[in-house]
């Protein structure tokens, strides 16, 4: 059961109090209790290093390890109790996986205003339900508030605050004689945004919709992995409603909701409340104020909250009652942390799911190749007979509204037909079309800025980046040079700094240059820019998108954020302007993402009643990424990457890790990993006679950016077929950095199944 352990009674008042702290130590410290009122799970305040410091309790001891005098005393305890045993076990596991100090593996995982050095208040409200049925003739004729506040009640079964504020601003009058009388009762709640408005229309499932969601619900209450691997607009989010709708019929029964990125898809948060009406649903994600964050979390935490959606972090969330997680788009590599303790939420999501014992459903267009290989296994992949599919596979394979079908996807080639400022003619005239029918296009470019290079062509002088071995990207309308690895600003320099050439030319094409051009083109188009820049209001996105739901946006010029779960029903054109670069590569990962990307961003065409097309502007319209892309064939592209995986040995069919190191000196880092590799070849062949699958351990080498804000860096991977043999590498590893005398000199990190190097 994964309920919330009740903090064990003992409450000692002389004892000691063992805590973990927010230090690179990865131990518990002891303290001695000057007679407060502490319990396992609290927050209590304590001395340390000249400074005061939270820590969390996680034992109280009759006695300690270190002489009693050595020890200082807890300074405050506030009776918030922030974990259960579920949470701190599962935090546990992460902080030995991803060997990371548990002391800030816990506190990382709380909001922010939990981790200060104050009490964590949250104001409370009221929620009121109707005791009685409402006797006859007591609303008079003109008591219209009384009415609406009545009827409000009827509807639910529980209303809250701001749902009565949206009856009426008088209701708080209106329901003082309704208390008194005892026809209306109220209890104490954290505060949780309501939402009054209920959408009843419920789409009948098709075949494999209903599949789907009977096999999940015939599984419930015991820990198993579902991917729903289902083509973009075939229903998954549908899926998802009728799971919540049956699970949480469940009286107390929470669940869980990750999505890669929430203020990208206003629409989805906007769905499950309007289906889900009746069962409070919170929200957490970067783009809370901090008191939001804290209220919706405890919500989460006391079990009122019913539904929780969020982001990566929110896997961590305390929640008692927890019997169901979905992640949507469980192939985006969001879901990756990338400093601190370095984690896959998907990856945390199986483990809680295991250790709670219930199922966890991962949903995706385009599955990421270590959930694919998980669901299909030995099927389809004979060279690894040794692998039985651990997850069940279901298919959603049609796009599920009556008139959607999928789009058709076209490659233009560019060596035939050049494009002229980033437009091949074929692509102008697709656009021209649509804007002639009244149809919307979206030009995807993944990368924002005016023009990525600013280049001297007398003497060959380029932007470069003073701090990071990487260009500058030029913003023309801020007249600024600005560097997307480290955020340095320069102004754009009126002459060549290295000729004196004052002819400076913007060399390649970003989403400003090409919203620019479109403008020129289609002086009398309505264009739209959606990348970093643009969208960094909160709001912004929001407005945006409902401009365009509105038809006031002809044409959408954008990077990925465009690609993310928008429905847009009069979009029929999708033009996809410069991807090759990361069709050949060094990374293997990136044909990959690219096909999930441009899967994602095609699935935004022909969602309405209009067919959709898709044109992509490439010089290699043979490469057969292109071709399953235009028979939408995931499973054959997957296929064959994974074989490509296992030939090579990369992931998922083996597992890696790397260590990384950085300094302002290389030499230091380079020193540091040689003697790591040194070590941990050593560690190997001491093993040896442990292991069944051998780890290897890579020589030294520099990432693609090899200078990252004045840091130069370095890293050695660390790879082998069983996650174990790798695991105990990597404690010997870790300690042994730990142990080196450059260790303070340089700053290193584990990253266990990295993403990104
Ligand atoms: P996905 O999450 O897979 O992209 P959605 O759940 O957003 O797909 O569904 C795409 C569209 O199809 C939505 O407009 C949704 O309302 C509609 N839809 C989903 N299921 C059905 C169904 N069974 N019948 C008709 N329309 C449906
Ligand atoms: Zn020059
Ligand atoms: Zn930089």
């Amino acid at each position: 059961m994964c309920s919330a352990v009740t903090p064990t009674q003992a409450t000692s008042d002389a004892g000691i109090v063992r805590v973990v702290l927010d230090v690179p130590l990865d131990r518990w410290f002891d303290y001695l209790n000057p007679g407060l009122d502490i319990r396992e799970g609290n927050r209590v305040v304590v001395p340390f290093a000249g400074r005061q410091l939270i820590g969390i309790v996680m034992a109280l001891a009759e006695k300690s390890e270190f002489p009693e005098h050595k020890l200082k005393a807890v300074i405050q305890a506030f009776d918030d109790v922030p974990f259960d045993a579920a949470t701190l076990k599962l935090l546990r596991f992460c902080a030995d996986y991803y060997h990371y100090p548990f002391g800030q593996t816990v506190l990382a995982s709380l909001p922010l205003r939990l981790r200060q050095i104050k009490p964590a208040v949250s104001r409370k409200m009221w929620m009121y339900q109707l005791a009685k049925p409402v006797p006859d003739g007591l609303i008079g004729k003109r008591q219209l508030v009384l009415s609406k506040l009545i009827t409000a009640l009827q509807q639910h079964e529980e209303c809250n605050e701001a749902m009565l504020g949206e009856v009426s601003s008088g209701w708080r009058k209106a329901m003082l004689p309704l208390l008194e009388s005892g026809l209306v009762t109220r209890r104490e709640v954290v505060a949780i945004r309501p939402s009054l408005t209920a959408s009843d229309h419920e789409p009948a499932l098709n075949e494999e919709q209903e599949h789907a969601v009977n096999s999940i619900l015939g599984a419930l209450g015991r820990f198993q992995p579902w991917l729903l691997f289902g083509v973009t607009g075939s229903g998954k989010t549908e899926v998802y409603i009728r799971l919540l709708q049956a699970v949480l019929a469940e009286p107390k029964s929470q669940v869980l909701i990750m999505v890669p990125e929430i203020n990208l898809t206003p629409q989805l948060e906007g769905r499950f409340r309007s289906r889900l009406s009746q069962f409070s649903l919170v929200t957490l994600h970067s783009h809370l104020s901090e008191s939001e964050r804290l209220q919706n979390w405890q919500a989460a935490q006391s079990g009122e909250a019913r539904i929780v959606i969020g982001t990566r972090l929110s896997v961590f969330t305390p929640m008692p009652h927890l019997k169901m997680m979905i992640l949507d788009e469980e192939h985006d590599s969001s879901y990756k942390q990338q400093d601190g303790m370095r984690y896959h939420a998907r990856d945390v999501a199986l483990v809680r799911a295991k250790q709670c014992k219930i199922p966890v459903v991962l949903g995706s267009a385009t599955p990421s190749l270590e959930s694919w290989y998980n669901a299909t296994g030995s099927i389809e992949h004979p060279a690894k007979a040794n692998k039985q599919p651990t997850y069940r596979l279901l298919k959603l394979t049609k796009r599920a509204a009556a008139q959607a079908k999928l789009p058709r996807i076209f490659c233009i080639d560019i060596t035939h037909s050049p494009p002229e400022a980033g437009l091949t003619p074929q692509l102008k005239q697709a656009i021209e079309q649509r804007l002639k029918r009244g149809e919307q296009s979206l030009l995807f470019i993944n990368r924002r800025g005016y023009a990525p290079v600013l280049h001297c062509s007398a003497c060959q002088w380029l932007a470069d980046c003073r701090r990071c071995s990487a260009k500058m990207v030029l913003h023309l309308r801020q007249r600024l040079l600005r560097c997307h690895h480290c955020g340095d600003e320069q102004a754009v320099p009126l002459q060549c700094p290295s000729c004196g050439n004052p002819d400076l030319r913007p060399v390649g094409q970003a989403t400003q240059r090409i919203e620019e051009t479109l403008q020129q083109l289609f002086p009398q188009a309505r264009v739209a820019r959606v990348d970093r820049d643009t969208i960094q209001a909160k709001d912004a996105l929001t407005e945006l998108l409902s401009a365009v739901h509105a038809g006031k946006i002809d044409i959408l010029v954008g990077t990925q954020m465009l690609a993310k779960g928008h429905d847009f029903a009069n979009l029929t054109l999708v033009g996809v302007l410069d991807t090759d670069s990361a069709l050949y590569s060094p990374d293997y990962r990136a044909s990959e993402r690219l096909f999930a990307q441009l899967m994602q961003v095609a699935g935004r065409a022909g969602r309405g009643e209009k067919p959709g097309e898709v044109l992509i502007q490439t010089a290699f319209p043979q490469h057969a990424l292109f071709a399953a892309l235009q028979t939408q064939n995931y499973a054959e592209f997957a296929g064959s990457l994974l074989q490509e995986r296992i030939v090579l040995q990369f992931p998922p069919a083996t597992y890696i890790a790397v260590m990384k190191a950085e300094a302002a000196d290389y030499a230091l880092v380079s020193q540091f990993l040689e003697d790591l590799t040194h070590a941990a070849r050593e560690f190997v062949a001491q093993q040896a006679s442990n292991f069944s699958e051998m780890p290897i351990i890579y020589d030294p080498v520099r990432p693609g950016i090899a200078r990252l804000n004045r840091m130069e860096r370095g890293y050695v991977m660390l790879q082998c077929a069983q996650r174990n043999a790798l695991q105990q590498l990597l404690h010997a590893a870790v300690a042994w950095a730990w142990q080196h005398p450059l260790q303070a000199k340089i700053r290193w990190m584990v990253d266990v199944d990295a993403l990104d190097y």
